[in-house]
């Protein structure tokens, strides 16, 4: 099944189960008025606007409505998907409909993956920092394709990419995940690597465990959002270790920026080394390098804060303390300290 039809076939499903189904509209304004939202969106015939006890931010890896209640996007990477389309045609190949290889590349990996329509899809993997160094995307498919079994089998029987289009694919959270009234799901809640091919089964997932909290809610049930956000997380870090179990099984090209950044330890398999009576002598000047490095491996610390309250700490309990006082969204201990070791080189 495709996408459009899998997206038609749950419309319908939903629309028969007596709700109001608005597809041809985007919302474009979000309002918390007492205790309701004032919500604006346009359609073909116009502008409109509805009230709305809760709100559901499902706008995928954009997060269009979050975002503008104040959650950041954490991001774990700055991975990006370029895709190259080959219509059937004068082209010909013998995999079938749903055949999908995967190739693994110096610079990242690519797939290729045969449509329903017999179209050929092939996608480059790589960092965006990567590609930016080809001048353009297009430029960075069209140079690093051919060098890959798949693209140079794909060239050699005359195959020739018309359309090539790029996007995200970066693994990120946001640091608010729901609040008063509204919480986020599917991929604006978080959004996996292409690798885990699980992007579909955990918005359905989350949809389904969204829609128990705001029961909960309705029921006046008492932390029945936080408890959502905690399980939201909980999902996250374990998909965060998946992801490097995939990725450090390929070590060809360990010492190539794109795997180098994939087989470095994230806070999460950090161990823990600072004492909480240690005592902080802290020097503020932080390299552009080493704050990027910082942000690679905990990327939810806001680094200006951290460094503001540990040059005024004495000790790394005390820095744990006044720093979740102070930052925007939750933060765990562990992702303090790690960033803590990290600034002092421990
Ligand atoms: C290159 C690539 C390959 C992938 N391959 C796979 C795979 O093989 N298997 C897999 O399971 N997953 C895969 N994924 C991930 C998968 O596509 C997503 O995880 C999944 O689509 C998330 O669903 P979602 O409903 O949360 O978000 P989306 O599918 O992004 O849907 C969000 C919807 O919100 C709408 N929207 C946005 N803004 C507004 C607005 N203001 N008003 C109204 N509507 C709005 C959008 O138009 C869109 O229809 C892949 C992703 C990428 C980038």
């Amino acid at each position: 099944m495709t996408r459009p039809d899998f997206d038609a076939e749950l419309s319908q499903y939903v629309r028969k189960s007596g709700i109001d189904l608005r597809t041809d509209s985007r919302g474009c304004y979000l309002k918390r008025r007492l205790n309701q939202w004032l919500i604006k969106y346009k359609s073909k015939r116009g502008s409109n606007e509805l009230i709305a006890d809760f709100v559901v931010d499902a706008t995928g890896r954009n997060t269009k409505f979050a975002l503008s209640l104040g959650a950041i996007k954490l991001k774990y990477d700055n991975l990006i998907a370029i895709t190259g389309f080959i219509t059937p045609g004068e082209f010909k190949h013998e995999m079938p409909a749903g055949t999908i290889k995967i190739e693994a590349t110096s610079y990242g990996w690519c797939y290729s993956a045969i449509l329903k329509d017999r179209t050929m899809v092939v996608s480059l993997m790589t960092d965006n920092d990567i590609a930016a160094e080809y001048g353009s995307t297009e430029k960075a498919f069209r140079y690093l394709i051919p060098s890959t079994n798949i693209g140079s089998n794909i060239i050699k029987k005359g195959g020739e990419f018309e359309t090539i289009t790029a996007c995200s694919a970066q693994t990120q959270i946001l640091n608010k995940v729901s609040g008063d009234g509204w919480l986020s799901v599917g991929d604006a809640a978080w959004s996996a690597d292409p690798l885990s091919s699980s992007g579909m089964f955990k918005a359905i997932r989350s949809g389904i465990n969204a829609a128990k909290a705001i029961n909960d809610c309705q029921l006046k049930k008492v932390s029945a959002l936080e408890r959502y956000a905690h399980e939201v997380r909980t999902e996250f870090y374990k998909y965060l270790a998946e992801r490097a179990r995939y990725y450090r099984m390929e070590v060809r090209w360990r010492n190539e920026d794109f795997w180098k950044k994939r087989h470095q330890l994230n806070w999460l398999e950090s161990p823990v080394k600072v004492h909480p009576m240690h005592r902080i002598e802290f020097d503020p000047g932080v390299s552009p390098k080493k704050r990027q490095h910082i942000r690679n491996v905990v990327p939810s610390i806001d680094l200006d804060l951290l460094i503001n309250v540990l040059s005024k700490s004495t000790t790394a309990c005390e820095t744990v303390e006044v720093y979740k006082k102070s930052a925007a969204g939750s933060v765990t201990d562990k992702e303090i300290i790690v960033a803590v070791q990290e600034l002092l080189a421990l």
